[in-house]
């Protein structure tokens, strides 16, 4: 495993219709026109996602699921498996949202198995993490993260390459981010997590930020010790938005 290089990766959530691929096309036709620094990925809702990367068609942008039920197929009406992506022409999937945790009561031990099921289909995980206003306010940051991180990522990810998100539930489509002091000490606390984990390996897998990420605090969040690049909302819907940030990594 080498040192990965960043990620800038974009969730659309459920958002986006057959129109919304002139965006990513645009973002693609960009990044081919003047190759980032980064990988570029966008995460589609699944409805679009074979056909997003039939529009692509191998190009510089990577596409992702929002998520993954743990099985690989059977009666779960409404579901999607990790296999069923990655048939589709998606090569990564983001695990553990805030928005899945809260919204779908996901547990750690739930999203470790979707990380299992992504790994079973070659699909590369990114898992997400972070705490509430609350937990911060209590001061439990750093026990709620690195606790997130050890009980999401299975030792399966041995040797395998994966991705980390920090996302503050409270930064997510609010506008408001933490100061980079508050994101470096989170990132160096899952880096330290990491390296107990999985030991000198542990030291690869880049460490998305997310949470109102846009192109005017893209380049200062970029920079931040170890931020392996941005995990991205709101911001990535608009090609001129996502370029922004894309470009600042
Ligand atoms: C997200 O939901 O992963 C996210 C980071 O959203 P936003 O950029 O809109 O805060």
């Amino acid at each position: 495993m080498t040192v990965a290089r960043p990620l800038v990766a974009g969730n659309w959530k459920m958002n986006g219709l057959a129109i919304s691929l002139d965006e990513a096309r645009a973002v693609a036709a960009a990044i081919d026109a003047q190759p980032p620094a980064c990988r570029v990925a966008i995460c589609p809702p699944s409805t679009l996602v074979h056909r997003m990367a039939d529009a692509l068609g191998g190009g510089g942008v990577e596409i992702g699921g929002q998520d993954c039920r743990a099985e690989t197929n059977g009666a779960f009406t409404g579901d999607i498996s990790a296999e069923m992506l990655a048939d589709a022409g998606a090569g990564l999937v983001i695990l553990g949202h805030s928005e899945r945790r809260a919204g779908y009561g996901e547990s750690d031990a739930l999203v470790a198995a979707k990380v299992e099921a992504a790994m079973r289909a070659g699909v590369e995980p990114i898992v997400c993490v972070g705490e509430t206003l609350a937990e911060r306010e209590a001061g439990d940051t750093l026990a709620v993260v690195t606790g997130q991180v050890k009980a999401s990522l299975p030792s399966a990810l041995q040797g395998k390459a994966f991705a980390v998100a920090y996302e503050p539930v409270w930064a997510i489509g609010t506008g408001l981010t933490p100061t980079l002091e508050q994101i470096e000490a989170v990132h160096v606390a899952i880096r330290e997590t990491l390296i107990a984990q999985f030991g000198e390996e542990g030291r690869n897998p880049p460490i998305l930020y997310g949470g109102s990420v846009k192109p005017s605090n893209a380049a200062e969040i970029l920079k931040a010790r170890e931020v392996g690049g941005a995990l991205v909302g709101g911001a990535s819907l608009k090609a001129a938005d996502f370029l922004g940030i894309i470009m600042a990594a």
